[in-house]
C-alpha cells in the first residue's frame, strides 16, 4: 500500500480479507519484496509532493517501469497517469499509464455519484462503482496517437462531467473512461475500496 496519504486502511481491510498480506509503504525501501501496489483515493496532489519530499516518487516510478503490478484508485489513477490537463501547482506524476486524466471531472464532493458498472473483463455481475471527485481520462495515448495498449474496461457517459463536454473537446453523447489497465497498470476513477463489491481487487490479486 502506498501509505503516505490516502485512504490506506480501506483497501488494507479488503486485500486482507481476500487472503493478501499487505504493509504500508512510505519510504524507498518499503518497496523491497513487494508483489504490487495499491495507490488509495485521497489528495494526489499532496499524495505527489510527499513522495518527493521522503524520496519516494523515483524509486516507485522505477520499480512501476520495472513491472511492478499497480491498481490506482482516484487519487491514485492520478498518480499512475502519464498527463494531468489541470495539475495543481508543482504537481507530477509518476507517469507510468499512458492517458491523459482530469482532476475532480465528475464534480464536487457534494455532487459525487453512485453507478452500477458493465465490466465484463472483472465480474459478470454490475460493479458497484462510487465517484468522488473523481479524475476522467479524457484521452488514452499522446496527442494524435491512439493509447492501443491502454484497455478500457468500463465506461460512463460523458454528460456527467462537472464541466461542458464540449469545453473538453468531447461530443455530449461520448463516453468516458473509469477503469483502464496497461499491461501490469490497472486504475479506476471510482471507489470499490469504500462499496463492498470487491470485484477490482480481485482481479488485481489474480493478475489482472
Ligand atoms: N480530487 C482528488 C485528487 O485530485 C481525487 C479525489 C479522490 O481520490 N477521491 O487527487
Amino acid at each position: 500500500m502506498f501509505a503516505l496519504q490516502g485512504d490506506v486502511r480501506e483497501h488494507a481491510h479488503v486485500l486482507e480479507a481476500l487472503g493478501a498480506q499487505t504493509r504500508p509503504v512510505r519510504r524507498a525501501t518499503d518497496l523491497a519484496g513487494l508483489d504490487g501496489i495499491v495507490l488509495p483515493g485521497g489528495e494526489s496532489s499532496v499524495m505527489d509532493r510527499l513522495a518527493r519530499i521522503v524520496g519516494l516518487k523515483e524509486p516507485l516510478a522505477a520499480a512501476l517501469r520495472a513491472g511492478l503490478p499497480a491498481y490506482g484508485t482516484c487519487a491514485g489513477l492520478i498518480m499512475l497517469a502519464r498527463r494531468i490537463q489541470n495539475p495543481a501547482p508543482d504537481q507530477g506524476t509518476l507517469e507510468v499509464l499512458d492517458v491523459t486524466v482530469r482532476r475532480n471531472a465528475f464534480g464536487a464532493q457534494a455532487a459525487s455519484f453512485e453507478a452500477d458498472l458493465h465490466v465484463p473483463a472483472v465480474s459478470a455481475d454490475p460493479v458497484h462503482a462510487v465517484f468522488i471527485r473523481a479524475p476522467a481520462v479524457l484521452a488514452l495515448g499522446e496527442a494524435g496517437g491512439d493509447g492501443a495498449d491502454v484497455e478500457v474496461l468500463a465506461s460512463v457517459p460523458a454528460s456527467g462531467l462537472s464541466v461542458d463536454p464540449a469545453g473538453l473537446g468531447l461530443d455530449a453523447g461520448a463516453r468516458l473512461p473509469v477503469a483502464v489497465r496497461q499491461g501490469h497498470v490497472l486504475a479506476t476513477s471510482f471507489h470499490p475500496e469504500v462499496t463492498g463489491d470487491w470485484s477490482f481487487h480481485r482481479a488485481f490479486l489474480a493478475g489482472l
